[in-house]
């Protein structure tokens, strides 16, 4: 992320998860995740022993990703196997979990040597926003299954901290419930053709 806040980041991770009640109030802390990433908490880097619970991406937006990046998937996306603790869990939060990862195949973000993902540069994620996944951008906002917004509860993500409401978190990163919905529903139709199955390099259209 860039020195500025902005819903960016990826991962969930053995961390709880629980729904926050709604309404009120708006504080406004532009450099809340930068000062998060400064303290080594923030969500695009992945504890050795989070990394079962990592998100899974779609095809679609694996294939945003390597058209603004100009890099095959196999670069940056890992096939492998999601704890079925973790897919159980998060499917109950919401189903699309289950969709992401099917049988518990998931591909995701590849990570460097010290747990941060692929992207994350010294100046924050080096991807456009408009081609980072979902899961990035909507973090750490999610929905139920019945619409309502909710938060995707970490104890080391700065902007939960001291929140009783999610309108507060809302407000520290500047986020907005119309943003969020447009992305899931986005997220919704990406995981409705997502194809779990690994990406290769020698299949045509997938070259480096
Ligand atoms: S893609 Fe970008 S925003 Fe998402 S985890 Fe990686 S560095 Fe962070
Ligand atoms: S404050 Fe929360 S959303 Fe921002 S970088 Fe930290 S964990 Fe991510």
């Amino acid at each position: 992320m860039g020195k500025k806040r902005r819903a960016c980041h990826g991962r969930p991770a053995g961390h709880k998860i629980k729904a926050m009640e709604q309404p009120r109030q708006t504080t406004g802390d532009h450099d809340i995740c930068a000062r998060c990433h400064l303290a080594g908490d923030g969500c695009c880097r992945i504890a050795d022993d989070r990394r079962g619970g990592m998100f899974g991406l779609t095809r679609g937006e694996i294939e945003l990703m390597a058209q603004a990046s100009g890099l095959a998937p196999e670069a940056f996306v890992e096939a492998d196997q999601a704890e079925a603790a973790f897919v159980a869990g998060a499917s109950k939060i919401h189903p699309i979990f289950g969709q992401t990862m099917p049988g518990g195949r998931r591909l995701r973000l590849r990570l460097q040597a010290d747990g941060a993902c692929y992207f994350l540069g010294p100046a924050g994620c080096q991807l456009p926003v408009a081609a980072r996944p979902i899961y990035c951008r909507m973090y750490p906002f999610w929905f139920t299954p019945g619409g309502r917004l909710m938060v995707l509860g970490s104890r080391s993500c700065l902007a939960q901290q001291g929140a009783r409401r999610v309108r507060e978190v809302l407000a520290r990163l500047d986020q907005n419930e119309a943003d969020l919905r447009a992305l899931f529903r986005r997220l919704e139709e990406f995981a409705a053709g997502h194809q779990p199955e690994a990406y290769d390099s020698s299949s045509p259209g997938h070259g480096a």
